[in-house]
C-alpha cells in the first residue's frame, strides 16, 4: 500500500514537469531549477504568516543595496565576477545591485500589468552614509509599511557557504501576514528574528532573497539570450505569490490571532545591520 502511494507521488510529480513549471516553486525539496538552492533555514521558519491584506494594498517594491554602494553592505560580487574572474555587468555597482534594479523594475511592470496596486522606489543617489536619510530604501519603506502597505526589497543571496539560499525574510513591525507566507511558500524562508533582526525587517521591509547569486541562476541572468526570460520567469513567481497573498476567499473564517506569532518588539529606534545576509566584499 505504501509503495503505491509512493508510486503514484511519483507519477503525479513527472507529469507535473511541463514547460512553465520553471517559473513555479517545486513541491518538492531540493535544489529548485529556476533559483537554485532554498534557505536550508527554511526548517527553522517560526512564523505563520496569517494577518490578512486587502486586496488594494499598495506593493512597494525596493532594490536591496541601491543606496549603499562603495560602503559597508554593497552586496555580494557575485560568483562569476569574484571566483571566475568576469567583468562585473556594470561598472561602479556590485552585480548584485544590478540585478536586484531589474529584478524589482520586472516584478513591478508584471504586477502593474495584472492590476496591483505596485510601485518601485530607487534613491536618487547610490551612496547615502545614513541609513536613516529620508531618501534612503529604509526610510522610504519604513513610512510605506507604516501607512498600511507592503515594503518588499528585493535581493541576490551571497554564493557559496556566505549565502543561505532562497527565502522571505518577514518584516518585524506587525505580525506577519498573507503575503509573507506566500511569497515563504514560493521561496523559502527565514526564522523571524534571523541574525537578530536586520534593520529593513526592522523598520517593516520584507526581504526577498531570489537565489544565490552562482551557479545555474547567474549563468541564465548573464546570458543574453535567457537573461530577460530569467527576470520574466522570476517576477512571475513573485507577483503570483503576491497575488495569493491578497487573495481573500469570501467564505474562508478570519485566521484565529492566537495561531500568529507576536513579533518580539523592536527598539522605536531602528538599528540593525544596513544589508542583508552575508554580502562580504572580495
Ligand atoms: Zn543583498
Amino acid at each position: 500500500m505504501a509503495r503505491r502511494r509512493w508510486l503514484l507521488l511519483v507519477t503525479v510529480a513527472c507529469l507535473g514537469l511541463g514547460h512553465a513549471a520553471a517559473a513555479h516553486a517545486p513541491t518538492a525539496s531540493g535544489p529548485d531549477p529556476l533559483t537554485g538552492p532554498r534557505s536550508r533555514l527554511s526548517d527553522q521558519k517560526d512564523w505563520l504568516g496569517l494577518r490578512p491584506l486587502p486586496a488594494q494594498t499598495e506593493i512597494l517594491v525596493l532594490a536591496g543595496h541601491a543606496d549603499s554602494q562603495g560602503i559597508a553592505g554593497a552586496g555580494t560580487g557575485g560568483e562569476a565576477v569574484d571566483l571566475h574572474g568576469a567583468a562585473p555587468m556594470q561598472a561602479g555597482i556590485r552585480d548584485e545591485l544590478y540585478w536586484n534594479l531589474l529584478t524589482a523594475q520586472a516584478i513591478v511592470n508584471l504586477g502593474q500589468q495584472r492590476g496591483l496596486a505596485m510601485r518601485l522606489y530607487v534613491p536618487p543617489l547610490r551612496t547615502i552614509a545614513d541609513g536613516d536619510d529620508p531618501r534612503t530604501n529604509w526610510s522610504v519603506g519604513r513610512a510605506h509599511a507604516a501607512a498600511g502597505g507592503y515594503a518588499l526589497e528585493i535581493h541576490y543571496d551571497a554564493y557559496g557557504l556566505d549565502g543561505v539560499g532562497s527565502g522571505l525574510i518577514p518584516p518585524l513591525h506587525r505580525q506577519p501576514s498573507r503575503i509573507d507566507e506566500s511569497l515563504a511558500q514560493a521561496f523559502g524562508a527565514y526564522p523571524l528574528l534571523y541574525r537578530e533582526g536586520l534593520g529593513a525587517p526592522r523598520r517593516g521591509i520584507a526581504i526577498l532573497e531570489i537565489g544565490k547569486l552562482e551557479g545555474a541562476l547567474e549563468a541564465a541572468l548573464r546570458d543574453p539570450r535567457r537573461s530577460q526570460l530569467t527576470l520574466n520567469a522570476v517576477a512571475l513567481r513573485v507577483v503570483e505569490a503576491l497575488e495569493r497573498g491578497l487573495e481573500r476567499p469570501q467564505n474562508q473564517p478570519m485566521p484565529t490571532p492566537a495561531l500568529a506569532i507576536t513579533p518580539t518588539p523592536v527598539s522605536p529606534t531602528p538599528a540593525g545591520r544596513r544589508s542583508g545576509p552575508p554580502a562580504r566584499r572580495r
